[in-house]
């Protein structure tokens, strides 16, 4: 009987479900709108029961790459749960032990961004790097930190798209869009922070539009700070807005100008086209993530 392993990527909008064992090798995936939690996690055990039956396969453990925030810490009473999230219904959620109980294997948990990062580590644009960043710029902004080559969670996990930025405040007095801080990284720089500032979605903004020098600026600014504090070996930026790929030579000169020749190393000034990149997964950095994380535990 062939093995494998089961991945969930548990999105704000949707959840991605996949069987795998790495990115050449993917056996089936499904994908649903989020709805209740009750109703997803019964479509989560389903697909992964009805799979396992119809391929005649063995399912070796499963990991969940899940929107937050989320508490990973083993021993608190509310580990495996999303706690805190805006998202209606959702608050104070148990993910990990119905799954767990649902399909009787074990089960990896994380953050989607975790998630992610752990995968472009094993997989994609940070092969044999201890200590990156992987950041979704999209419909938020998230972080996720490799450090000695293990996700960081420390206290819950970073929230690097929760950061103060300084906001220009002579090209831009847009009153910001994150719920809990307004002007935060996220509050200014993720998409719908783009699409109510300008009026329109940032795909219908053309490239010389002065909604990018804005947008590069803050994620530079933001960038600059996480290389002062993580000092990572490299940064991957995906999510929808990095879509735009005349962003990324934008973003490394900013960061440059904002280090100002501070953090001595070449990686910053000659390599920074090959420092501050794009992931090599794509939109699969998250699913085969969560294959990852499941592969933690054998
Ligand atoms: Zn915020």
């Amino acid at each position: 009987m062939r093995e494998y392993f089961g991945g969930i990527e548990a999105g704000g909008t949707k959840f991605v479900c996949v069987i795998a064992n790495d990115p050449n090798d993917i056996l089936e995936e499904q994908r649903f709108p989020t709805s209740n939690p009750k109703e997803t996690i019964s479509k989560v055990t389903a697909f992964f029961k009805n799979a396992k039956d119809h391929h005649n396969i063995r399912l070796l453990s499963i990991g969940i790459g899940s929107f937050g925030p989320v508490d990973l810490n083993p021993s608190s009473r509310y580990y495996g749960f999303i706690t805190s999230t805006p998202k209606p219904g959702w608050q104070f959620t148990n993910l990990v032990k119905p799954i767990q109980e649902g399909l009787k294997l074990s089960v990896a948990f994380d953050t989607d961004v975790n998630a992610a990062a752990i995968a472009e580590g094993k997989w994609g644009a940070a092969q044999n790097i201890d200590d990156f960043l992987y950041f979704t710029i999209g419909t938020g902004i998230g972080g996720g930190a490799i450090i000695h080559g293990k996700p960081l969670h420390g206290l819950i996990h970073p929230e690097m798209g929760h950061i103060y930025l300084v906001q220009n405040k002579e090209k831009d007095h847009y009153q910001g869009k994150c719920p809990f801080h307004k002007t935060c990284f996220e509050g200014l720089a993720s998409g719908p922070a783009i699409e109510e500032r300008w009026n329109l979605p940032g795909w219908q903004l053309d490239d010389n539009h002065p909604a990018w020098d804005l947008e590069s600026d803050y994620i530079a600014q933001a960038m600059s700070n996480f290389i002062c504090t993580f000092s990572p070996e490299r940064i991957i930026l995906g999510g929808g807005v990095m879509q735009r790929q005349h962003l990324y030579p934008m973003i490394r000169t900013k960061v440059q100008q904002y280090l100002n020749n501070y953090v001595v190393s070449d990686i910053i000034t000659a390599g920074i086209d090959h420092y501050i990149v794009s992931p090599q997964l794509g939109n699969r950095a998250g699913m085969l993530g969560a294959i990852a994380l499941a592969q933690s535990l054998c």
